[in-house]
């Protein structure tokens, strides 16, 4: 399975005109919740580049590539918060600015044509370029994008316009900005936590240089993603079920202790990847405490063994496998579950800062599936009950619909959710929208096959053809498992019957 391959995106690290040096300030935005990649993470303004961005002239630029990021830059700035970066922009009104972005935003006018129409010119000497990072492959969206650095006109004030995808936007410190990320407030993308870490520094001689001193920052794989502080999430390659192509392991750690979270990739240089990982938390200073599995599936697991003999080999010790009786039970044979973790069970790490997880049983995914949730920063760890990239397979007798629906439920009725780590993809930043989401889904789903039954089909094939006109027919094997749970929870409700195939009760 070929992961999506990046696209071109590029962003605009905005600064305030005038800024103290010493404690700069940029403008940050708030993506909508509504927004199903990175919903509810904080960023830069920015987006993918469309075709004529190169049609547009820059000064002082010889590199046609870097040009045309720049010109994508630029209008993706104008469109996102209203800033016109360009040369001669000052001799325009507000009024005239807004009806700019209008004729933009209308397609009255292309971009290259406003630009030329008005006489702006966009200049390299406006946009410091400050490094280039690619998404990983663990994401449903990846982008290769183009960082720029650039100081906002002393006269224009940038404001989320209308119909961009953002709820907010703010001028704040870059060092409070870092800070608020520590304290767990804000969940944000590697390039934007090392921007704010970076600018925080202050506007230093060798500020470029900072940006751009981390391998990841010239399109060097990001590996370790600290979405939330002390949360290391590490996807390692995995052979799980497309689209996805990675899991995500976890490793949650303090200044004493680490606890390994589905270490589940079977290939050799991915777990030599993940060692050299524990290794370099581990430092002499840090112990790993155990390692936890959140359900039974070969895409979580196939790595802990491995992990152990490393952990033996290298630091002397093995350490205790921990999951649900169920899960321990199956896994039989394969991985040696030593501890069993029970609903409501709490594992507390040692050292700082203080973390305390709450085992949350959780089935429906997975006969013996638990969440973890964080009590102190409300951090879930939802394995694959809920997943940041691809869909939740439900298939029987593993799979429940019944207990996956009250799994749900239960998840979403947590007071304190900002966010959840899922088996596979990015971090959820927005969990209400998307545990909704996911029972919305269902119960439509649910809702459809019934009808299918009522109106006379009998077997999942049958309804199949009925209810899942919009399932490409790759998908069909695993859309009948899907069916067949739906079927069994209706029997469950006394919904459906089962007399040589499935009726529906009437009542
Ligand atoms: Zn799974």
């Amino acid at each position: 399975m070929i992961s999506p391959s990046p696209k071109d995106a590029a962003a605009v690290i905005l600064l305030r005109p005038n800024t103290d040096p010493n404690n700069p300030e940029v403008f940050w935005v708030k993506r909508s919740t509504k927004l199903v990649f990175l919903g509810g993470y904080r960023a830069f303004p920015g987006g993918q580049r469309e075709a004529n961005d190169s049609e547009v002239s820059i000064a002082n630029c010889a590199d046609s590539e870097q040009a045309a990021m720049i010109s994508c830059a630029a209008r993706e700035l104008f469109e996102e918060v209203g800033v016109l970066l360009a040369r001669g922009s000052e001799a325009l009104t507000v009024g005239q600015r807004i009806s700019l972005l209008d004729d933009l935003e209308s397609k009255r006018m292309s971009w290259p044509e406003m630009l030329r129409h008005y006489g702006l010119q966009l200049d390299m000497d406006d946009f410091a370029f400050v490094g280039r990072w690619v998404t990983p492959p663990f994401a449903p969206r990846r982008f290769d994008t183009w960082f720029f650095l650039a100081a906002c006109p002393a006269k224009q004030e940038p404001r989320i316009t209308a119909d961009s995808e953002l709820e907010r936007g703010d001028w704040i410190a870059a060092g409070e900005g870092y800070s608020t990320w520590q304290r767990s407030e804000i969940i944000v993308v590697p390039p934007v936590l090392h921007a704010l870490n970076t600018l925080a520094g202050g506007l230093t001689d060798d500020l470029v240089e900072r940006f751009l001193s981390v391998p990841e920052a010239r399109r060097e794989p990001t590996r370790r993603i600290e979405f939330h502080p002390n949360y290391l999430c590490f996807p390692v390659r995995t052979p799980t079920r497309p689209p996805a192509t990675h899991t995500n392991c976890y490793l949650i750690y303090t200044s004493r202790e680490i606890l390994v979270i589905d270490p589940g990739s079977p290939y050799e240089d991915e777990q030599q990847a993940l060692a050299a990982c524990v290794d370099n938390l581990i430092d002499g200073r840090r112990t790993v405490r155990e390692i936890v599995l959140t359900h039974v599936h070969p895409d979580h697991i196939a790595g802990v063994n491995v992990l152990n003999d490393h952990l033996e080999e290298r630091h002397g010790r093995r350490v205790l496998v921990a999951a649900h009786r169920l899960t321990g039970e199956s896994l039989k044979g394969q991985v040696s579950v030593d501890r069993f973790i029970g609903d409501e069970d709490t594992i507390a790490l040692e050292g700082e800062p203080s973390i305390k997880l709450r085992a949350l049983y959780t089935p429906g995914h997975a006969r013996g599936h638990l969440c973890f949730h964080d009590e102190r920063t409300g951090a879930l760890i939802s394995g694959d009950n809920v997943v940041g990239f691809g869909s939740v397979l439900i298939d029987p007798p593993e799979g429940n619909m019944r207990d996956y629906l009250e799994s749900l439920e239960r998840m979403r009725a947590l007071q304190h959710l900002p966010v959840l780590f899922g088996g596979h993809g990015p971090a959820i930043a927005n969990p209400y929208e998307k545990i909704d989401e996911y029972i919305a889904h269902r119960l439509q789903r649910e809702e459809l096959i019934l009808t299918a039954v009522c109106e006379g089909a009998s077997t999942p094939k049958e309804i199949l053809a009925r209810a899942y006109t919009d399932v490409s027919p790759k998908l069909h094997a695993l859309a009948e498992r899907s069916i067949l749970a739906h079927l069994e929870k209706l029997q469950a409700d006394g919904e459906v019957t089962f007399v040589e195939g499935y009726r529906y009760t009437g009542n």
